[in-house]
């Protein structure tokens, strides 16, 4: 477990911050630019010390210890490998004085670098330098690993690739992580859990399932805001490269270009702007996802803008429309609503 009271304050800003985290999984730490985050971090690590912290982490006080002993890793947004020696050099550094869970070549190949061992680490680019810096703190065998925004620099497919890999390192290892980010995509994709960071505060926690779907939370106005759902794949059509879903009792079909490895939960992320209201079915039309759902509540969002949280059997579905839009239907809570679904994301098995 880890758990933590910490205060700062630089110039007119303030960060006064409780929380505790069980310390398993991986738990994103999920706010704005300048909320606070990297800060936090920084005070976990160590690396920014001051008297009156209160932070323990299984147990141990960590306050009076310097970062090297805490055992804990960080891998910030842009690697800091020592210049003068080969990747394969800065890996041997900071590796642990065990045997290790990775073999070192076997996890530069998981990570994409292997061909890059042997290379000087100033001829990387930014995005195998994150590969390898990720690589260098598994090495070093932490109890916690701290990652800051790990892969904001590189392309979304490099990105996907790598997020989908940490999640598999995790699971082997059982390693805990505390992973930054502002991307809605990296949370659903990677977090069991969720704390919301805003203006130096704790400001919600849980799991992402249930955050994201809650209006009074500022995750539903933005504009990747939307739902985390539970689905079951039921089966897959090679003519039309499409999977069939079942939510709740209820069809969905998702474009899938190769067939599945097998039928079974499945979770999937739909974004609020995604999402066409109807009082009456829509015909004649390209919209062929319809979910008939019911209108639980109402809020406003952007300036212009209304939030819908629509049930859906046992689960949560935003809408993201106008205002007009919203009068122009004369919405009422309970009433029942045709929500045309634009757009899936497949998430991954659940
Ligand atoms: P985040 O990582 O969420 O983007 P940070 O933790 O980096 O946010 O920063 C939060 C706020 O604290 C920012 O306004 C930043 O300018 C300020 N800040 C962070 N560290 C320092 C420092 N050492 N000295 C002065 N201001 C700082
Ligand atoms: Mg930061």
């Amino acid at each position: 477990m880890l758990s933590l009271s910490l205060q700062r304050h630089f110039g007119s800003w303030d960060l006064d911050c409780s929380l505790v985290w069980r310390g398993e999984g991986i738990c994103g730490l999920f706010g704005p630019s300048g909320s606070g985050k990297s800060t936090l971090l920084r005070a976990i690590a160590g690396l920014d010390r001051r008297a009156g912290d209160r932070l323990t982490w299984r147990g141990a006080e960590l306050g009076p210890l310097p970062p090297e002993r805490r055992a804990i890793g960080l891998v910030f947004q842009d690697a800091r490998l020592f210049s003068h020696l080969t990747v394969r050099g800065n890996l041997l550094l900071a590796a642990g004085k065990g045997r290790g869970r990775w073999p070192m070549e076997a996890l530069a190949e998981r990570l994409g670098f292997r061909e890059l061992l042997d290379k000087p680490a100033p001829a990387l680019s930014g995005g195998q330098r994150q590969r390898v810096a990720l690589a260098r703190a598994l090495l070093a065998e932490p109890t916690l690993l701290l990652l800051d925004e790990p892969f904001s620099a590189l392309d979304r497919r490099s990105r996907l690739h790598l997020i989908h890999e940490l999640q598999q390192l995790q699971r082997e290892s059982d390693l805990p992580m505390l992973y930054v980010t502002h991307a809605m995509e990296e949370v659903s994709m990677l977090c069991d859990e969720l704390i919301l960071i805003e203006e130096g505060r704790a400001l919600a926690q849980g799991g992402p399932d249930a955050l994201f779907a809650r209006l009074d939370l500022p995750l539903a106005a933005r504009d990747d805001g939307g739902v985390i759902l539970c689905a079951t794949l039921k089966h897959w059509c090679p003519e039309e490269q499409m999977a069939e879903l079942d939510v709740d009792g209820q069809s969905l079909f998702v474009t899938m270009p190769l067939p599945p490895d097998a039928p079974g939960p499945v979770r999937i992320k739909v974004a609020a702007r995604d999402v066409v209201i109807a009082t009456r079915p829509i015909e004649g039309s390209s919209l062929s996802n319809c979910l008939t759902t019911r209108l639980r509540e109402e809020r406003e969002g952007l300036p212009g803008q209304s939030l819908l949280q629509l049930g859906l059997g046992q689960q949560i579905l935003l809408a993201r429309i106008t205002r007009r839009s919203s009068l122009r239907l004369a919405l009422e809570g309970g009433q029942e609503l045709f929500a045309y679904i634009k757009a899936v994301s497949l998430l991954g098995e659940a």
